[in-house]
């Protein structure tokens, strides 16, 4: 008798890579951080530290919540195979995971969503403050050292089937690597100087990693306990609508949870979401297509009045 399918795996090996993973591109970034602030001494903070800080931090931002949540995780949208990898390598740059990790990891968080078995829900590490205050650093960081690794297999059957995506997720630490290349080329050409390349590395590279991580963890933790809650969802997902340009629209984390489907976060025009944006834009130019936005029956139907 074959035994079912494990919808988790673990052993040493993985929590040996999770723990490398954690040190580099979540310690490593912090570090990387405090670095550019002390760089400030060599180069002052001028324009081309601000274009390659923000530039990078928009594409890789776009790359995350545009192709590694709305069109891998939850296939709001269709797109070819252009469409698909350029998404695929600007998500890989943000240092979040390999495309196949990330998209059964947060297939998971909405199966089991504030439950046991939610890999990051700040909601179940005790009662009172103290709990939290764990919950809170648990589910926008800690989690990261060791966790159970979601298996692929079962969770990403359709990401595995599609050879092209397998392989730029095999080739994720190049695609980091080319995430700190860009930015450290630009600014040296840019200024035509070492300090220039060297503050591109810094500010491009490093602490762009580290904001865009910070944004998007935000959202696991802070908008899975506090904010406003217009839709009925069974999980404690919240809306942060002050946060909706700065998280590309990812701060409409209640609307998600509740039509997970739906290319747009937003629903609404007059709710800011650049992810939805760069969609509508991509459909206009022939790039993207079957939009699987909800009708109006159903989002009114789960209003909660
Ligand atoms: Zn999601
Ligand atoms: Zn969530």
């Amino acid at each position: 008798m074959t035994e079912p399918r494990k919808k988790t795996v673990s052993s040493p090996y993985i929590h040996r890579l999770q723990r490398r993973h954690f040190l580099l591109f979540d310690v490593a970034p912090i570090l990387g951080t405090i670095a550019a602030f002390a760089f400030l001494a060599v180069r002052p903070f001028g324009v081309v530290e601000f274009a390659l800080l923000a530039g990078m931090w928009l594409v890789t931002g776009l790359g995350i919540t545009v192709g590694y949540h709305r069109l891998f995780t939850h296939r709001t949208f269709k797109a070819g195979p252009g469409v698909v990898v350029a998404l695929a390598v600007l998500g890989s740059m943000a240092g979040q995971g390999p495309v196949l990790s990330w998209v059964a990891l947060h297939r998971r968080h909405h199966e089991y969503s504030d439950r046991a078995g939610d890999p990051h829900s700040p909601n179940l590490s005790g009662p009172g403050w103290r709990g939290a205050l764990r919950g809170l650093a648990h589910s926008h960081f800690l989690w990261m050292r060791r966790h159970e690794y979601p298996n692929v297999v079962h969770y990403a059957p359709d990401l595995i089937r599609d050879r092209l995506l397998v392989r730029v997720s095999r080739l994720y630490y190049w695609w980091v690597g080319l995430g700190l290349l860009v930015p450290t080329v630009l600014g040296g050409l840019l200024t035509l100087s070492w300090t220039g390349a060297v503050a591109g590395l810094l500010w491009g590279g490093f602490a762009r990693i580290f904001l865009l991580e910070h944004i998007v963890w935000a959202i696991n933790s802070f908008l899975h306990r506090v904010g406003t809650r217009p839709y009925d969802s069974r999980e404690n997902s919240r809306n942060g609508g002050i946060f909706a340009l700065v998280t590309l629209g990812e701060s409409w984390h209640n609307n998600h949870h509740a039509f997970p489907e739906s290319p747009s976060f937003g629903l609404d025009w007059y709710r800011p979401d650049p992810g939805y944006w760069l969609i509508v834009a991509l459909r206009r130019c022939g790039l993207a297509w079957d939009l699987k936005n909800p009708s109006a029956d159903r989002v009114a139907a789960k209003r909660l009045s």
